[in-house]
């Protein structure tokens, strides 16, 4: 393929991502953005593809092996693994960016390639493609761990934490001036290695000192760096496509991070020092000082149903986890039949990823006319007659508003208590993430459906 047509195709593929971009906005336009996306990357895979002289041999098995990998894990993924497996696959981003830097770095002909302020702006770039990449491979993989629960979700917090961050953040710095000074003499293997190793342990102690509720502001920061990381890598290997692909995922993770720590009235940066979240699991009264709750069966929640004029449906992880969307949409299209008004209210973190009731509900064929952001319903609570919970917990904790010392102090809820009933559907009186306990399932106007919201709303459903 001639260099005109590869650069053209790389034009079309970065139109495509956008387009991608912009389709992914909105629930209606969402499909179409995928199909940009796909069209885009085989674009630019075809486009680099043809482009490269060496052996196209190794290629060939490395795509075979690691696009059979990710097909395998793709199909087998449970929707409630989804986050985990958003997050490790950010720390392979992170981790290509490193080994592609230090093969950079270790190519005998770059002296010969590069001179003079060419081989340092060289030098920067992959010594900043390998800091990069390794924050984001580290803090991926205990992302990951965190979001599976097989790291704890409480936040690790170090004494000296800020100084630390701080200290290696300046040592850091010298040590790129190092090694750009050693790498134009032949040498400048010490100063990368122990620079990622600190860029390493940064990415470690920045996730691990971060409390469960922040996590969605991490999984988009995460995204973002992933973005930053590719696009460094595009920089080491002259690759513009690179360069532009990567800068689109960054700045859009960014904007998200920023989307989301509004919605979770949060300062970025105060996130990312972390700190939030100290009293994880000892905060608020244990339930026995909470008072009694008020167990219904679904027979009565049938008919709670039926009475109401208004309904507001508040989907969480729970939901996700019992894979109840279907039968939700099949009670909510019998009440519509009833002349019953019934709308969903969507948090801006419910679930383990941003928008991740949105993809259930939409799984469902939920109409998205009925399907709101909390912003657009919070002030509607008042003229609600049954609000149900389905596997909602932290997003609609009225601590946040009551309790300074809450690790979700300050996060904007649902406020559902202002309605008529609440009905909240859990097995338990476990915690939510961020391991609080909540006094809406103690209120005199709650009513607890308790077992798996799948079972209990094909109770309710055959009560209808
Ligand atoms: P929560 O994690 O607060 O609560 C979920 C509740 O669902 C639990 O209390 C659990 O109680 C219940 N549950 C679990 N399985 C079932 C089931 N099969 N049937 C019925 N109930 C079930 O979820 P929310 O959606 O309210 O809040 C999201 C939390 O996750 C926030 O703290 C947010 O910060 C965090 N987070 C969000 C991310 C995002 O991007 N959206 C990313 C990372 C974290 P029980 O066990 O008693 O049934």
């Amino acid at each position: 393929m001639s260099e005109g047509i590869v650069t053209a195709s790389y034009v079309g593929a970065t139109i495509l991502f956008i387009l991608a971009l912009g389709g992914l906005s909105h629930q209606e336009t969402a499909r179409r953005g995928n199909l940009y996306g796909i069209i885009g990357m085989i674009v630019a895979l075809i486009a680099t593809i043809s482009g490269i002289t060496g052996n196209l041999g190794i290629l060939v098995v490395c795509l075979v092996v690691g696009g059979s990998i990710g097909l395998v894990l793709a199909k087998r993924v449970q929707m409630t693994e989804m986050p985990e497996l958003v997050a490790i696959l950010h720390s392979l981003v992170g981790l290509a960016a490193v080994l592609v830097g230090f093969a950079n770095f270790m190519d005998p002909g770059r002296l010969s390639h590069y001179h003079g302020v060419e081989l340092t702006i060289h030098d920067v770039e992959t010594y900043l493609g390998i800091l990069i990449g390794a924050v984001t491979f580290s803090g991926s993989v205990i992302a990951f761990g965190k979001l599976s629960g097989k790291i704890s979700g409480n936040p690790v917090l170090l004494p000296a934490r800020h100084w630390l961050n701080l200290i290696l953040l300046l040592v850091s710095i010298w040590l790129c001036g190092m090694f750009v000074d050693e790498s134009a003499a032949g040498g400048g293997t010490m100063p990368l290695l122990i620079m990622t190793a600190i860029a390493l342990t940064f990415g470690v102690h920045m996730v691990m000192a971060i409390g469960g509720a922040d996590m969605p502001v991490v999984v988009s920061m995460l995204n973002s760096y992933s973005g930053w990381a590719a696009s460094a890598t595009g920089f080491m290997l002259n690759n513009d496509l690179l360069i532009v692909t990567g800068a689109l995922v960054g700045s859009s993770g960014a904007i998200l991070s920023y989307i989301m720590c509004r919605a979770m009235n949060r300062k970025f940066l105060n996130v990312i020092a972390g700190g939030f979240g100290t009293t994880t699991g000892g905060g608020g009264p244990s339930v026995e000082e909470q008072g009694e709750v008020v167990a219904l069966q679904a027979p009565e929640v049938a008919a709670l149903l039926l009475e109401s004029k208004e309904i507001m449906i508040i989907p969480g992880y729970g939901m996700a986890v019992a894979q109840a969307q279907h039968i939700v949409n099949e009670i909510t299209k019998a009440l519509r039949s009833k002349k019953i008004n019934v709308r969903f209210g969507i948090h801006p973190v419910a679930g383990r990823m941003p928008g991740h009731m949105n993809v259930l509900l939409a799984e469902a064929k939920v109409p998205y006319d009925i399907v709101y952001e909390m912003d657009e319903i919070n002030d509607d609570f008042p003229d609600i007659d049954v609000s149900i919970v389905i596997g909602a917990n932290d997003i609609v904790n009225p601590s946040a508003q009551t309790d300074p010392d809450s690790p979700i102090a300050g996060m904007p809820v649902m406020e559902c208590w202002l309605g008529g009933t609440t009905i909240v559907l859990k097995r338990g009186m476990a915690t939510g993430y961020a391991g609080v306990q909540n006094p809406l399932f103690f209120k005199e106007n709650t009513r607890m459906l308790f077992g798996d919201a799948r079972s209990s709303l094909d109770e309710v459903f055959k009560n209808l």
